[in-house]
């Protein structure tokens, strides 16, 4: 007889389920149960591709802390696949003069959370990156723990360690309704009915429809993205070790990421894509996104090219771009754990979190920022502020 009651049951296994998934399993060992809509490798929602930049320097001193955080959980994992995860190639964060975005944010951040990192020049940056054409009305903040994730092999490992602690994790399963039933939550799902005491929500772009069975709706814009990949004459000169992890703080916004996982270069704008649901998400790369990264491209990082192709991606954002890591209001036995489209690299420290606040234990970081019933989430028609 096919098992249908657990103690915890969660939605979505991207990057921020899987790692809920692992996180519980350690806790309870089989009494979880994974649901995915779509097979685990799936490309149509905010997880996939080879890697994603991981890195302490933020805004505020609350992420730096949180990314110590992710680092030292992203580690536990490494520990239990005796596997590389994160690559520390370093981070460059670039501040053009007038810019969009303060580099005090960044630096005073760093300072206070007691994290060193060196300001450097135009001129001292091109000497030790060459491969960056820039000139000396750009500030650049480097920190050495910057880098990658190599997101792939990360969600694999979330999933296998998750279920070598006993998780059960079920693919091609859609969840269509959920009914908290006080003290239990009843999951209809296209493969039959779960029930479980605590649910934890992970659903990404498709988080306002599982809302909506609570009666629920947050303020989400949901865009569609993509990442490129560029080809280069003398590709070692952007291999990790030569070629760092970097993020041109301004509006409009690119990063970009050594070579990994694939022949190619990888460069991408922060919110570049148009608004769109998971329903009229299409999956072919947006032409006016590519032209502006290839300008961009062609400025400031000239020995790349061609363009070699690119993958639609989904990003969900609150409108101040912080994440909702919460109980629900009203369902003391459902958490929601909703991205705000920079949330890989935090993945494994948000899954120990939503653990946490599932097992009714209190979480290490202060979660105001992320509350579900914070003021802006709670307006109308809140000013969207994406790049910070
Ligand atoms: C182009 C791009 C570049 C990015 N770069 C970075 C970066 O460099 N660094 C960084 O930290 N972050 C980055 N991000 C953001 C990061 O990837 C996301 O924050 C993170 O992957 C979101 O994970 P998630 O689990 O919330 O969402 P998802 O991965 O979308 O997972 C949600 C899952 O829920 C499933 N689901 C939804 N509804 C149902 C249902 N009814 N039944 C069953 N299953 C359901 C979906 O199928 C999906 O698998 C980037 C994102 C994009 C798109």
């Amino acid at each position: 007889m096919e098992r249908r009651h657990y103690k915890h049951i969660i939605l979505g296994l991207g990057a921020l389920g899987s790692a809920a998934a692992w996180a519980l399993a350690r806790r309870s060992g089989g009494d979880v149960l994974g649901l995915e809509q779509y097979d685990l490798d799936h490309a149509r929602g905010g997880s996939h591709d080879h890697s994603r930049i991981i890195r302490l320097s933020y805004n505020t001193p609350f992420y730096v802390e949180l990314a110590k955080g992710a680092y030292a959980a992203w580690a536990r994992l490494e520990a239990e696949h005796d596997l590389p995860l994160v690559h520390r190639v370093g981070g460059l964060d670039f501040f053009p003069e007038g810019g969009a975005i303060p580099l005090s944010d960044y630096a005073d951040s760093l300072t206070a959370a007691g994290v060193h990192f060196d300001l450097l020049t135009g001129e001292e940056t091109r000497k030790r990156w060459p491969q960056f054409r820039i000139d000396d009305s750009v500030r650049v903040l480097h920190q050495a723990d910057g880098g990658f994730v190599s997101a792939r092999s990360a969600l694999g490992a979330l999933r296998r360690s998750a279920r070598d602690h006993g998780a059960r994790l079920l693919e091609h399963t859609a969840v269509q309704s959920v009914r908290d039933l006080g003290g239990l939550i009843e999951v209809v799902t296209s493969s039959g009915v779960f029930e479980g005491e605590k649910l934890i929500i992970a659903t990404g772009a498709w988080t306002n429809e599982i809302l909506a069975q609570l009666g629920l709706q947050l303020p989400l814009t949901v865009t569609q993205e993509q990442v490129n990949y560029f080809a280069a004459e003398h590709l070692s000169q952007f291999m990790p070790g030569r070629f760092p992890a970097w993020i041109w703080l301004d509006d409009p916004c690119f990063y970009g990421l050594p070579v990994h996982g694939a022949p190619g270069v990888k460069v991408g704008q922060d919110v570049g894509g148009r608004e769109v649901t998971p329903a009229t998400r299409t999956f072919e790369p947006d032409l006016g996104t590519l032209r502006r990264v290839s300008r961009f491209v062609q400025r400031v990082l000239p020995d790349l090219g061609p363009h070699l192709f690119s993958k639609p991606c989904l990003y969900t954002m609150t409108p101040d771009r912080d994440f909702v890591v919460d109980t629900v209001p009203d369902h003391p036995d459902i958490v929601l754990a909703a991205d705000a489209a920079h949330g890989f690299k935090f993945a494994a420290v948000i899954g120990e979190i939503a653990a946490d606040l599932a097992a009714g234990v209190t979480p290490a970081f202060d979660l105001k920022p992320f509350a579900f019933d914070r003021p802006i989430l709670r307006e109308a028609n809140p000013v969207r502020r994406f790049l910070t």
